[in-house]
């Protein structure tokens, strides 16, 4: 694609601004820099230079071929004297004397030109090398701005995306919502024959990393259109102006190459509510890009083949002129993917490295409910890369396990320093989590325990993964999983008798469980079944606002703290009854550092009679009081 900024039309504003520009450095070299630099030197007699090094004033000397330069201090400053040099043999000797600082920098014969091209032209050449460079730069970021508002013509289109529906897994319904927009762009005549009217624009909605950018891209090459695309967050950098023009810029290009798409990626940077409050006046550029986007969208025919895509996961903070008929009036949510859906992304993404036969990628999707495809692709990446640390050619089923826990807990910190007694304090919190997990009938069963700790400042963790896929919870379920999480907390005052900040992670889980039953689920006795708090940012961590009384506020507080209150006395109670298998188990995943759901089960269930020659009982030398059982 050829570069617009070559073109002749472009260019006379700009060559005026460069002629302008070296003038002026020009002057200021000769008139400023010249003045000052020269100013400070005094020239003096030899003889007072002598005088005054014999006096011991001169701090340091520069012998030059023709002159000496030397300083000398006059209170608080130093200041700069030349002397003409004089065949004085004595004179290093007197330096040294004098004990002053000389260097000599006589130079080779240089002549007048080469000393004239160093002092004037040189620095020129340079000056205007960076303005050249600079003046280039705020081109590429204003989009041109240097052309004073005219139209900028970069070229947005990206011939072949190369993705197709095939590279997007999962995602069944957005793909089918999306295949009649394919249609379409294969075939405009068809609608227009018959007077249908496809929607303008369709809006991909999802939490990030859900392959909303992929799936519009993959529109792009199933249909075999161009793909005009860029980012909400492009348009807001510039200089005023500058993204209305864009905008008109892109919807002109995209009518001259029909049918294509147009897709803008992150549009609530454009696309947030016009706040009528704001009396500051500030996002003025915001809002002439967006009514420049309304008015193009309302502008063109879509008959013609230009179907807009967007993508967004703030849907909530969309100014409604955008989402009314006629503009983005197609909502296609992404979801993050069920079971099913992230065992098909791993399939997909397990094509592009070297699998071992027979991996289970069921077990990988289990294990990892909750997360996006993007994670999902990365954790097939990070298998690959643990796979070949160890210098192994294929993918196995471990490593993917492995590369699941970095994904969702940081790397292993194999070397991080941790005290003999702050293992065994991680040791017991865990399997505190474990056994009560374990003893209540709605957990989900544990599957792995670990004290290896990770980039993510976890020291350790208990990892529970159900059989299947759940898409309700019970009460009962919540409020053991409240309870589960309590219990780190809960072994470690019943061992201990302390407590420590390890629980804070937990903690923060359990109030949010709470909170929610409370004020989303309806599950508390005492406020039955009233909404008390709106999701204000679904799709991006869940922010909540209140919708209720500061009274009511403080009520819900209460609720909730009886709630973990009651789990954690819960927790203890259970623990309490188990504090043999508590002190077994800690001891054996202090020795093992990670064990597996399995043995676990196996220690938990055993009889007490049958005690086991691999996990000695731990001798009991730390601060806390093991043999006190009153907690
Ligand atoms: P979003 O735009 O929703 O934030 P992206 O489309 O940028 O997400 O997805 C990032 C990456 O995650 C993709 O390039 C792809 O590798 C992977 N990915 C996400 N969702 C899927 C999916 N459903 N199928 C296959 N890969 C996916
Ligand atoms: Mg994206
Ligand atoms: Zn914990």
């Amino acid at each position: 694609m050829k570069d617009p900024m070559q073109s002749p039309k472009n260019n006379t504003p700009r060559l005026i601004a460069f002629a302008i520009a070296m003038v002026i450095i020009l002057l200021f070299n000769i008139l400023i820099i010249n003045r000052l630099t020269r100013q400070k030197i005094t020239e003096v007699p030899y003889s007072t230079f002598l005088q005054l090094l014999d006096a011991g004033k001169v701090k340091q000397a520069d012998v030059e071929k023709e002159q000496i330069s030397f300083t000398v201090d006059q209170g608080s400053q130093t200041v700069l004297f030349t002397t003409g040099r004089m065949d004085d043999t004595d004179l290093i000797g007197r330096m040294i004397r004098s004990d002053v600082e000389f260097t000599t920098s006589i130079p080779a014969q240089s002549s007048p030109l080469l000393s004239f091209l160093i002092a004037y032209i040189l620095p020129l050449v340079i000056t205007l090398g960076i303005g050249a460079l600079l003046i280039r730069m705020m081109n590429r970021r204003m989009g041109g701005a240097m052309s004073f508002g005219k139209s900028t013509a970069k070229v947005y289109v990206e011939a072949q995306t190369g993705k197709m529906f095939s590279d997007v897994a999962g995602e069944d319904e957005a793909k089918a919502a999306l295949s009649e927009i394919v249609d379409f762009l294969h075939d405009p005549g068809k609608y227009r024959d018959i007077g249908a009217k496809l929607p303008k624009g369709a809006l991909l909605v999802g939490p990030p990393g859900t392959g909303k950018t992929l799936l519009a891209k993959a529109v792009a090459g199933e249909a075999k259109v161009p793909f005009f695309s860029i980012s909400g967050s492009e348009f807001v950098e510039m200089f005023v102006g500058m993204g209305a023009a864009r905008v008109r810029d892109l919807f002109k290009q995209a009518s001259e190459k029909a049918p294509c798409i147009v897709f803008i990626d992150e549009i609530d940077a454009i696309g947030k509510k016009r706040d009528a409050g704001s009396g500051l006046g500030g996002n003025d550029e915001r809002e002439q890009t967006l009514n420049q986007l309304l008015s193009e969208m309302d502008g063109f025919d879509s008959s013609k083949g230009v179907v807009i895509l967007g993508a967004t996961n703030r849907p909530e903070s969309l100014d409604q002129a955008l989402l009314r008929p006629g503009r983005f009036d197609r909502r296609i949510p992404v979801e993050l993917p069920d079971l099913a859906g992230r065992e098909a992304i791993l399939r997909v993404h397990a094509k592009e490295v070297k699998m071992e036969e027979g991996v289970d990628y069921r077990a990988v999707a289990l294990a990892t409910s909750g997360t996006s495809g993007a994670e999902l692709a990365n954790i097939i990446n990070e298998g690959a890369l643990l796979a070949v640390k160890e210098g192994r050619n294929r993918v196995q089923q471990k490593d993917l396990e492995e590369a699941v826990e970095t994904v969702l807990a940081g790397y292993q910190r194999k070397n991080a320093v941790i005290t003999p007694q702050e293992r065994k304090i991680v040791s017991y919190h865990e399997i505190g989590h474990a056994i009560v997990a374990a003893c209540q009938s709605h957990s989900t069963p544990v599957h792995k325990i670990t004290i290896i700790p990770r980039t993510s400042g976890a020291l350790g963790y208990t990892m529970q993964v159900d059989e299947d896929e759940h898409y309700l919870m019970s009460r009962e379920y919540i409020l053991d999983k409240i309870t589960t999480l309590t219990a780190g907390r809960a072994a470690e005052e019943l061992i201990f008798n302390q407590i420590t900040s390890g629980a804070s992670n937990d903690i923060e889980q359990a109030t949010k469980l709470a909170r929610t039953m409370v004020t989303r689920l309806g599950m508390s006795e005492e406020f039955g079944m009233t909404a008390l708090e709106t999701v204000t940012n679904m799709y991006l961590g869940g922010d909540t606002s209140l919708a209720c009384s500061e009274a009511t506020s403080a009520r819900i507080d209460q609720e909730v703290m009886a709630t973990i209150r009651s789990a954690h006395q819960k927790a203890m109670e259970i623990l309490q009854s188990h504090e043999q298998k508590l002190h077994e188990l800690a001891a054996y995943l202090l020795e093992r550092e990670t064990i597996t759901g399995e043995e676990f089960m196996q220690i938990l269930n055993r009889k007490d009679g049958e005690v086991a020659e691999e996990s000695p009982k731990l001798s009991d030398n730390f601060s806390g009081n093991t043999t006190d059982p009153e907690v």
